[in-house]
C-alpha cells in the first residue's frame, strides 16, 4: 500500500474542504482498502467521514424514509420499518458479502463500490477504469462477470451492488452534498454514467461531493416487493444475474410494475418497454416469456456472458411468477405484500 495523508473530521464542511481529485472518501472501508492495498486505488488522502454527524440514522419523513449515508448494510437490513415497508431492500442487501462486511459497509459506501471484473483488480492488465487510455483486457478476454446491457467498447464491465439494484426498483434519490454546502437530490436511475469513452467516471458526483443520505419513498400500497439474487454459491458471492421486482395486481390485472436488474450492466438496470408490455394484462406464463424475451433481446457483447440471457430471462420469469401470485415464494425469498 502506498502511504497517503489521513484526515479525520466531525464536521462536513471541513471533511469536504479536504477532498479532491488526488483524495478519497472512507466509510466502511470494505472496498477501498482492499482496492488500496492492491494498488487499484492510489489516493494521496483518505478523508474519514465516519464521525459526521447526522449520517448515521435513519429518520422518518411522513412515510418517506431518509436513510444516513453512514448507516450500515445491517443496520439497514434489520430495521424494522425497512422490514415492514421495503422488504425487498432488506431481503436484497442480506443477499451479499457477510455478516462482518455487512457490519462494516455503508450506505454511500454501497452504492459507490467499484466493479468485480478482474482485469480492474491486476494491475498488469490494461484496464480503462483503473488507468484511462490504456485499453480493456476484457474484450478477448475471460469475461463471465460482465454486462450484457449499457457497455461500450472502452468498458464490458458490471456493477454488483444489491442494495443498488433494489433501490432503483424502489425508485429512491441519492442525497448529495457539494463543496459549497448546496444539497442535491438526484434520482437512483440518474446517479450512475454508463462507460462512454471515460469509465473511469462511474457516477455524477464531482470529486468533491459527499453522499448525505438514500431516500426512500414511501411503499406503493397493494404493490408485492421481492429480490431474486442467482450466484455461484449460496451464499458469500456476487450476483450474476439478480431481480428487483414490486408489481401490483388489481382486478386480475398488473396495475404497475417497477422493476430493476443487477449485475447485467455497468449500473442498475431498467427497461421500461417491459414494464409497459405487463401494466394492463393479466399475469400468464406466456406474458412473462414475452417479457422475459423483449428484455434480453439484445445480442451479449462478450462471448462469456451469453448465458446470462437466458439466466436473466428465467429470473424475471420467476420473480414475476412470486410477485403477481402465480407461484408461490422458492424458499429463502421474501416475497412481501404492502397492505392496500
Ligand atoms: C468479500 C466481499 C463480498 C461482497 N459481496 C457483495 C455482494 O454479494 N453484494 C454486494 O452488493 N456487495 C458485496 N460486497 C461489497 C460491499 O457491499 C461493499 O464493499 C460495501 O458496501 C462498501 O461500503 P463501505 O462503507 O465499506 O465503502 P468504502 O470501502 O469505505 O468505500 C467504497 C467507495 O465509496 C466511496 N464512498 C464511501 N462513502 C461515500 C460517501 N458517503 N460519499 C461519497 N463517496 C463515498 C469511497 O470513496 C470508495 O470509493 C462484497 C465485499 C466483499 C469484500
Ligand atoms: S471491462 Fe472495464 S473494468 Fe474490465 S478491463 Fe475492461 S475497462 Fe477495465
Amino acid at each position: 500500500m502506498r502511504s497517503f495523508d489521513f484526515h479525520q473530521s466531525g464536521e462536513i464542511g471541513d471533511a469536504a474542504g479536504a477532498l479532491g481529485r488526488e483524495a478519497a472518501i472512507i466509510a466502511g472501508g470494505t472496498n477501498l482498502l482492499d482496492l488500496m492495498k492492491i494498488q487499484v486505488m492510489t489516493p494521496e488522502r483518505l478523508v474519514d467521514i465516519t464521525r459526521l454527524d447526522g449520517l448515521s440514522a435513519i429518520e422518518a419523513d411522513g412515510e418517506n424514509l431518509r436513510i444516513g449515508a453512514l448507516v450500515t448494510n445491517t443496520h439497514l437490513a434489520g430495521d424494522s420499518r425497512i422490514r415492514a415497508g421495503w422488504p425487498l431492500l432488506s431481503r436484497a442487501i442480506l443477499a451479499g458479502a457477510s455478516a462482518q462486511i455487512r457490519n462494516k459497509a455503508t450506505t454511500g459506501g454501497n452504492l459507490l463500490q467499484r466493479t468485480r471484473c478482474p482485469y480492474f483488480y491486476d494491475t498488469s492488465q490494461a484496464c480503462n477504469k483503473r488507468a484511462p487510455g490504456t485499453g480493456c483486457a476484457a474484450q478477448g478476454g475471460a469475461g463471465r462477470m460482465l454486462a450484457l446491457f449499457g457497455t461500450s467498447p472502452d468498458c464490458l464491465a458490471a456493477h454488483p451492488s444489491d442494495m443498488a439494484t433494489a433501490l432503483t426498483a424502489l425508485q429512491a434519490s441519492v442525497e448529495i452534498r457539494a463543496a459549497s454546502g448546496e444539497i442535491r437530490t438526484v434520482p437512483m436511475h440518474e446517479f450512475y454514467r454508463g462507460p462512454g469513452d471515460s469509465p473511469d467516471i462511474e457516477t455524477v458526483l464531482a470529486p468533491d461531493d459527499i453522499v448525505t443520505a438514500v431516500l426512500l419513498p414511501a411503499p406503493r400500497a397493494g404493490t408485492k416487493q421481492t429480490y431474486r439474487k442467482v450466484r455461484d454459491r449460496a451464499s458469500y458471492a456476487f450476483a450474476l444475474v439478480s431481480v428487483a421486482a414490486i408489481v401490483k395486481v388489481e382486478d386480475g390485472r398488473i396495475a404497475e410494475a417497477s422493476l430493476a436488474y443487477g449485475s447485467i450492466a455497468p449500473h442498475p438496470w431498467m427497461n421500461h418497454a417491459v414494464e409497459e408490455m405487463l401494466v394492463g394484462q393479466a399475469p400468464s406464463d406466456d406474458l412473462f416469456a414475452r417479457a422475459g424475451e423483449a428484455l434480453t433481446a439484445a445480442p451479449a457483447p462478450h462471448p462469456d456472458t451469453e448465458y446470462k440471457r437466458p439466466l436473466l430471462r428465467r429470473t424475471l420469469i420467476a420473480a414475476l411468477r412470486e410477485a403477481t401470485g402465480l407461484s408461490e415464494s422458492a424458499h429463502g425469498v421474501d416475497t412481501a405484500r404492502i397492505p392496500a
